[in-house]
Order: structure tokens, then C-alpha cells, then sequence
């Protein structure tokens, strides 16, 4: 039995599609391809229906978490009444939301900015949800916000202008945090192991508007 050029090209589709995932060379997108090929037909149609699901998911209402299935377009963090609501960390992205929620330490809600201020890649705060959380604040009124932006100049750089803000709209008596010691310059949360994450969340600093 030969294989025809058809047949090659539907592994040399699949083998290109999967090396532009980040961490993956050819050789990884090959050796992962034959895996899939080999697997029951079962397991394939998991995981090709787990991708697919994915197209269904859209951004909560309030904390821009990803939301599934829900009419009332609130993440399951959002909507449980057990956590803090009193408390709002903002993060740069989803990965640093899952990376904290996985610690298990930390009880309050989200803000999720989908990105950070970066003058050199043309992102300006517009490009983020800055205004959405500054009007969250305003009704919500929470007693802390823990910002927590990565250690890096971008997210340093948006850590200021979210202080200034708060600020501006005049929401000076919230306390204000930050992630505490522990932190390395320039690395980002989602890299970071869990006893690190977890005394940078307990020992987190309060700033000064
Ligand atoms: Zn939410």
C-alpha cells in the first residue's frame, strides 16, 4: 500500500498548523501529529471537540474572565457568592487569572486588563479594559485593588497609569496594593512558581496615590 500525496497531506496540514503553536518545532508538531493519527478515533473526537468548544467562549460582563454557557454573561468567579467581593485584582491577562486562582490562597474577584500599555508596540491605554475597570470601581466601590502587573517596564508603565487614574477619578480612599517581595524583575506571573506567587500575594504592599 503506498501512501498517495493526498494522504501526506493531511498530516503535512496538520504537522504546519501545530508548529505555529508557541514552544513547538517541527520535529514536536511531527512527533504530535503521528500521536494524534495513532490515538482511538474516541479520543481524537475529545480533543478536537475541546478545541472547538473554544469558539463558544466569550468574555465576562464585568471582570473580562472567559465565560461559558451562561446567560448572564458573569464568569463563574463573579457569579459565586462565596468570594470576597470587596477585593479586585487586576491582572495583564487570563494566564495570570488562572495562575493566581491555582495558588487557592486568593478568595477575591478579577479584573482582567487583556493587555498592557506599551508605547513601543503602539498599545495605548484604549487598547486595554482600563475604562471599564475605572467605572467598576466607581459602582462597586471595593476596599482593596491589587494591581498586579507583571515586573517588567510595560507593566510597570501601566501599573502607574492605573494608579493615576484611580486617582484622578478621585478614589483615593481605596487601598491600594501591590504584589508583595519575592517578585524577580522582569519575569511575569505566569512563570512563576507557586510558593513565590503565594507570598508575593500575602505580603503585597501598599501603595501611595
Ligand atoms: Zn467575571
Amino acid at each position: 500500500m503506498s501512501m498517495g500525496n493526498k494522504d501526506n497531506n493531511v498530516l503535512s496540514c496538520l504537522i504546519s498548523e501545530l508548529s505555529k503553536l508557541p514552544g513547538l518545532g517541527e520535529r514536536s508538531a511531527e512527533r504530535l501529529s503521528f500521536h494524534i493519527l495513532k490515538m482511538s478515533k474516541e479520543a481524537r473526537q475529545n480533543l478536537t471537540q475541546s478545541i472547538l468548544s473554544l469558539n463558544e467562549v466569550k468574555l465576562c460582563n464585568k471582570c473580562f474572565n472567559i465565560v461559558s454557557n451562561n446567560s448572564l454573561g458573569l464568569c463563574e468567579i463573579c457569579n459565586n457568592d462565596s468570594r470576597d467581593k470587596s477585593i479586585i485584582c487586576v491582572v495583564e491577562q487570563l494566564e495570570d487569572l488562572w495562575k493566581i486562582e491555582k495558588t487557592g490562597v486568593y478568595k477575591g474577584l478579577y479584573h482582567v486588563l487583556g493587555g498592557v500599555i506599551s508605547p513601543l508596540e503602539g498599545k495605548s491605554a484604549e487598547d486595554i479594559t482600563l475604562k471599564q475597570l475605572i467605572l467598576r470601581v466607581k459602582s462597586a466601590r471595593p476596599s482593596e485593588i491589587i494591581l498586579s502587573t507583571n515586573p517588567t517596564v510595560e507593566g510597570d508603565t501601566t501599573l502607574l497609569y492605573i494608579q493615576k487614574e484611580l486617582s484622578w477619578a478621585g478614589l483615593k480612599n481605596i487601598k491600594i496594593t501591590r504584589l508583595g517581595r519575592g517578585l524577580p524583575s522582569g519575569t511575569t506571573i505566569e512563570y512563576l512558581n507557586r510558593p513565590i506567587l503565594v507570598d508575593a500575594l500575602k505580603e503585597r504592599k501598599e501603595q501611595v496615590l
